[in-house]
Order: C-alpha cells, then sequence, then structure tokens
C-alpha cells in the first residue's frame, strides 16, 4: 500500500513537472510549492499558504510566495555571487544547483561554527 502510494506520488509531481514546468511559452499557470513533508503542521504549512497563493492571484496582487521557475526562467541569466563559497553563478538555475549543493551546505555549517567560536571568542574577551 505504502509502495503504490509512493510511486503514484512519484507519478504524480514527474507529470506535473513536464506539464507545467517544462513547458515552454505561456498560457501555463505559476506552480507553487508548499511543504507537505510534515503532517501534522498540514494546516499551516498547506492549506494557510495555498489559500494565500490563491487570494494573491485572484486579486491580482503581489503575493509573498514566489512561484516555482519554469524550466525556461531556469536558463534566464542572473548573476548571484555565494560569499561563503565564494562562487558567482550566472543562471537562475546554476544558483539553485549551487544552494542546494553539498559543496555549499558544507561551507554553511562551516561558517556558522566559525562564527560561534568567534562570537564566543568575543564574550570571553568582554567577560575579563
Ligand atoms: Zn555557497
Amino acid at each position: 500500500m505504502k509502495i503504490a502510494t509512493r510511486q503514484y506520488a512519484r507519478k504524480q509531481k514527474r507529470w506535473i513537472v513536464s506539464r507545467f514546468l517544462k513547458r515552454r511559452g505561456g498560457n501555463v499557470p505559476p506552480v507553487y510549492a508548499v511543504d507537505g513533508s510534515d503532517k501534522s503542521r498540514w494546516k499551516e504549512e498547506v492549506f494557510v499558504p495555498a489559500c494565500e497563493i490563491l487570494k494573491h492571484y485572484i486579486e491580482g496582487t503581489e503575493s509573498p510566495y514566489q512561484p516555482l521557475p519554469t524550466e525556461e526562467s531556469n536558463y534566464e541569466p542572473a548573476y548571484n555571487k555565494c560569499d561563503i563559497c565564494n562562487v558567482v553563478t550566472l543562471t537562475v538555475r546554476e544558483w539553485q544547483v549551487h544552494i542546494k549543493g553539498r559543496r555549499h551546505r558544507k561551507s554553511v555549517a562551516r561558517h556558522k561554527r566559525e562564527q560561534l567560536k568567534a562570537e564566543m571568542n568575543d564574550s570571553s574577551k568582554t567577560l575579563k
């Protein structure tokens, strides 16, 4: 039962991606992602954001939620610089790959540790 559900979910996801995100040109509605991984927080994480997104979409007001990038916008030129890794990316897609990558996450973790250490050194200095 669980396996079948998972397979079905995967199939649906593939369909959504190919139907909405890989299409080029207009006539494709924006697609938004909500996080449904925590069942106990379904209302806050899924229901409330979904209603907000719809409300802004219907009223045509600016939404605090960003739609998922379509395949086309993935290759839109966008200059981004990661100060932690000292990496420059030139497209939306490259940037997303970078910030999800293992290298970046490791650097962020190390950066946080170093910051914490520096803060602790600072506070011990002021204590003396
Ligand atoms: Zn980085």
